[in-house]
């Protein structure tokens, strides 16, 4: 008999995907954690029933949403990721040379502990001295360090819970305060596809904080609709504009220098949707 893990990407699409193992099934103080070995996409981190992150996949997503505003930020020493337990972003972040301090704020330290057992190709860097984990909440954590990091990264679940508050907002005013003078900020911002108006809206409201405010897309397997959108913030620079010809070369799967840049071109409907 087979076991299948099913996934409501919206309330008429499903993803279901065969199932060899459960790994570990909990209910934390936040969310359902489930870690299960799958056949197509290895091993995958799901919180309330949504994949999180796969071993298969998860380069896609975490090399955008770090080296995109990293390549950007001509020194960036401080980095602040909120969210992100499962040490993915964190593992990026880290090879890049300038990096010499990156701090993990993490509301669930079931998260990270299980990540750490279950998920070691994903969560290994966060055993680096550089790497220091505070578990609590991001918006607080954010309120409380002003003009703290050189780039802030919202690596979080959707806009529900304990993350609805880490969407746009008064909390875009707190991650400007958070920054240094010529910080970078960028969010996972959902698809376009099944979540426009939060698309739409969350670029609003960074438009209305950040005078440089950009949107781009990566291609995600696992994630509702496989295209995904992140927002990004920045008080200075401009990362359709950054010169990467001397940037660090680090080992990456996905990203590249052509499209740091191209992935800022966007489709019609998006572009119409932000406008
Ligand atoms: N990195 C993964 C990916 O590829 O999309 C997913 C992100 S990570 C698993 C999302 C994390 O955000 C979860 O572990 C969740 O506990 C955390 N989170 C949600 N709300 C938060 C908040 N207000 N402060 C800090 N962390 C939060």
């Amino acid at each position: 008999m087979d076991l299948w893990l099913k996934e409501s990407q919206i309330e008429d699409a499903v993803m279901t995907y065969r199932v060899k193992q459960t790994l570990i099934r909990e209910k934390t103080e936040y969310q359902d954690l489930a870690i299960v070995d799958t056949y197509s996409f290895g091993r995958m981190l799901v919180l309330d029933g949504i994949v999180q992150t796969t071993v298969r996949d998860e380069y896609v997503y975490h090399e955008m949403i770090t080296h995109i505003p990293l390549f950007t930020h001509p020194n960036p020493k401080k980095v602040l990721v909120v969210g992100g337990g499962d040490g993915g972003a964190v593992k990026e972040i880290l090879k890049h040379p300038t990096v010499e301090k990156v701090v993990l704020c993490e509301i669930d330290g079931e998260v990270v502990k299980q990540c750490k057992k279950y998920l070691p190709e994903i969560s290994f860097a966060l055993e680096d001295p550089k790497c220091e984990i505070f578990i609590g909440d991001g918006i607080k954590y954010v309120h409380e360090h002003r003009n703290s990091f050189d780039v802030v990264i919202v690596d979080s679940t959707d806009p529900f819970g304990a993350a609805e508050g880490l969407f746009g907002g008064s909390f875009y005013k707190e991650i400007y305060e958070c920054l240094t003078k010529d910080g970078i900020f960028v969010a996972q911002t959902e698809t376009p596809f099944y979540l426009p108006e939060v698309v739409r809206d969350v670029y609003k409201d960074a438009k209305a904080v950040f005078p440089i405010t950009k949107l781009f897309m990566a291609g995600i397997p696992t994630y509702p609709s496989g295209f995904w959108s992140f927002t990004l913030g920045s008080k200075r620079y401009d990362p359709q504009k950054v010169n990467l010809s001397s940037t660090a070369d680090i080992n990456t799967k996905y990203y590249t220098k052509e499209l740091h840049i191209a992935s800022f071109v966007l489709p019609k409907f998006i572009e119409d949707l932000i406008r």
